[in-house]
């Protein structure tokens, strides 16, 4: 069955939704990593770059504050500086593997980390581990996950977040592919905060997939996705 990805209408989302330009460059990048023949050094390559531009992307819904300062010239230059300080949070594991890329333009970034587990008598999502900086309530937080699926793990993420005092409209959710049941559940829930994602898929398979998306991504990244000889057939 041939699952193009949608191109959601921006007047469609919630106002807490940005997404990156729909260029066709960003719909090459795409179509490499859902490829199931990319090689895991090929998928790795073109997800840090897409990851890149996210990182890049939630940057600028940072506020700034005029900052007047003098060039090598001697002339006096009005600009803008960046008002708050700023941390990461990656949702483990595959949040991990954004954590390079925000490190890349946010030099010596705090990043602290949030594990989060299906609870198999509950089915509810449950913390497990957390390990936050301790000034995380004065900070404004990107928050970290490649894959918004049911939106489970990243409602808790949030709703942890919040217990240490961060307060909502200061969390940027930096999202690779989002479903778009689960984008719609979380930004319900949440609508203060921001939602920077590179792509809005179809939706689910029963197995909570996000299709057509690009399978698993912690799996693909993974350096037994090469020992167990995938990609499969
Ligand atoms: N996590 C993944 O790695 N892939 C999905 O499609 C959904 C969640």
């Amino acid at each position: 069955m041939a699952a193009s990805a949608t191109h959601v209408a921006t007047a469609d989302l919630p106002a807490n939704v940005f997404k990156l330009a729909q260029t066709t460059q960003l719909e090459a990048l795409y179509t490499i990593i859902r490829d199931k023949n990319t090689s895991r050094g090929d998928f790795i390559f073109y997800t840090d770059r897409i990851i890149r531009l996210l990182v890049e992307e939630g940057l600028n819904h940072l506020p700034v504050i005029p900052k007047t300062i003098e060039t090598p010239t001697g002339v006096k230059y009005e600009g803008v500086g960046f008002e708050g300080r700023i941390c990461g949070v990656s949702i483990l594991r595959a949040g991990e593997a954004m954590e390079a890329g925000l490190r890349e333009v946010c030099r010596s970034v705090r990043i602290g980390k949030i594990l989060i587990q299906r609870d198999e008598e509950t089915a509810q999502a449950k913390l497990f581990y957390s390990k936050l900086p301790p000034d995380i309530a004065s900070r404004y937080v990107l928050l970290l996950d490649p894959m918004l699926a049911t939106g489970g793990s990243a409602v808790k993420a949030v709703e942890v977040l919040k217990e240490h005092g961060v307060p909502e409209n200061r969390i940027i959710f930096i999202n690779l592919i989002a479903s778009p049941q689960g984008l719609s559940a979380f930004c319900q829930k949440f609508p203060q905060l921001r939602v920077v994602t590179g792509w809005i898929d179809q939706g689910l398979n029963e197995k909570a997939y996000i299709i057509p998306g690009l399978g698993d991504f912690g799996e693909r990244r993974s350096v037994h996705h090469v020992m167990r000889g995938f990609p499969e057939a």
